[in-house]
């Protein structure tokens, strides 16, 4: 089955008791058993939920995966990967984290044992270098934030493969669309459901998608005992998000690259950061690991100070300043102030996270409106 036809059939059957075309939302926390231990399959709804149930198979064959586990936030996916650790152990991160991992793992984690090693995974040597005997897991984040940079998924995994090391990718930003992580060889794949999957800025939700048959058990061990899950509403509506992914994602990339070729050509920019350029340090990779580039752009201003990015964003009529994105509004960030507040200014600057660096998240507008909205804000 190809994409466009998953999101709206894998996993997917109509209501039995109905014939309900659409996922009835089952907003029940217990179900009622015939005598004790004889059941339909549903004891206990943080343990089982038919909405859930459907969204989790539906997730997974978009991954082309077997098993999907929904949570009740990206960080609650990320939090029950980590739980498959124990003291001792090591990860091996990109050193340009989304910054809510970066805490889960600095100001959580690591209290509790587990060694976090925040590694340039670019720099394939200094990779060899970082991986020991006691490296369980690699955590992949590709394309990058905020500078859209590609990690090579499949060198990544060649390496971990020789330390039997867990290969776990937030494919938050690519979306199973563009990208699918299990295909390369990696071990888990985990999402932000709150951002493009879902696509409509009304969820927050997570999901852990793998392929092996233990680590599914252990997730979904530690789904049950943790608790972390998301209400059967919130599944309705991202199985109805999902069903419109392919082409919500298609207008992304298409915005994506006109705006990208826009602001390359202002004057008054800087530097843009897409990986669909030809001269994206990564573009070769890009290409070979993804379907499309996105519609995730960065840029810095030739007027490389604060004021300036501010004046910009505060000129805007379309793009809304927030944080988040990957919803069918464009969206405009300033990651300095933003997103990476914590990160000290020397660090940021050697990553080359600038004072007047912009993210923009590009909508499915259309583009001819989000192109007016940028040119009359960058006018200065
Ligand atoms: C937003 C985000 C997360 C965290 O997800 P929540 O749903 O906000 O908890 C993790 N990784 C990436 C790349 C994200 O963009």
């Amino acid at each position: 089955m190809k994409f466009g036809t998953k999101v709206l059939h894998a996993g997917i059957v109509p209501d039995p008791t109905t014939g309900a075309i659409m996922t009835p939302i089952f907003q029940t926390s217990t179900y009622v058993q015939e005598a004790p231990g004889k059941h339909k399959g549903f004891e206990y709804a943080r343990t089982q939920n038919p909405t859930r149930a459907i969204l989790e198979k539906n997730l997974a064959a978009l991954e082309n995966a077997k098993f999907g586990r929904c949570f009740s936030s990206g960080m609650g996916a990320t939090d029950a990967v980590i739980k498959l650790l124990a003291p001792g152990d090591e990860v091996i991160c990109t050193h340009d984290l989304y910054g809510g991992t970066y805490r889960l793992f600095k100001s959580i984690y690591q209290n509790y044992g587990i060694i976090f090693k925040f590694v340039d995974l670019q720099d394939l040597k200094a990779v060899k270098q970082a991986f020991n005997q006691k490296t369980k897991m690699i955590w992949i984040e590709s394309p990058t934030n905020p500078m859209m940079r590609i990690v090579d998924i499949t060198a990544m995994v060649s390496i971990a493969k020789t330390y039997h090391s867990w290969v776990c990718v937030d494919n938050t930003f690519a979306t199973p669309y563009l990208q699918n992580p299990i295909n390369l060889g990696a071990d888990i794949v985990v999402h932000s459901v709150t951002k493009y999957i879902s696509g409509h800025s009304d969820v927050v939700m997570g999901a852990v998608i793998t392929d092996d048959d233990a680590l599914d058990d252990k997730i979904g061990y530690i789904q049950n005992s943790v608790g972390a899950i998301p209400s059967p509403n919130d599944c309705f509506l991202v199985l109805r998000g999902i069903k419109t992914l392919h082409i919500r994602m298609d207008r992304h990339c298409e915005n994506g690259k006109k705006i990208a070729l826009f602001l390359k050509d202002h004057p008054s920019v800087n530097q843009v950061f897409w990986p669909g350029f030809k001269e994206h340090p990564n573009h070769q990779l890009a290409t070979k690991q993804m379907l499309q580039f996105g519609g995730m752009i960065s840029f810095t201003l030739k007027k490389d100070h604060i004021n300036f990015a501010f004046k910009l964003m505060g000129k805007l009529k379309l793009f809304s300043l927030a944080e988040s994105l990957g919803g069918v509004e464009s969206l405009i960030g300033h990651p300095a102030s933003m997103t990476h507040a914590s990160i000290p200014k020397e660090e940021r600057l050697k990553s080359g996270l600038t004072d007047s660096l912009i993210r923009l998240s590009v909508g499915i507008e259309d583009v001819d409106d989000l192109i007016e909205d940028l040119r009359q804000a960058i006018e200065f």
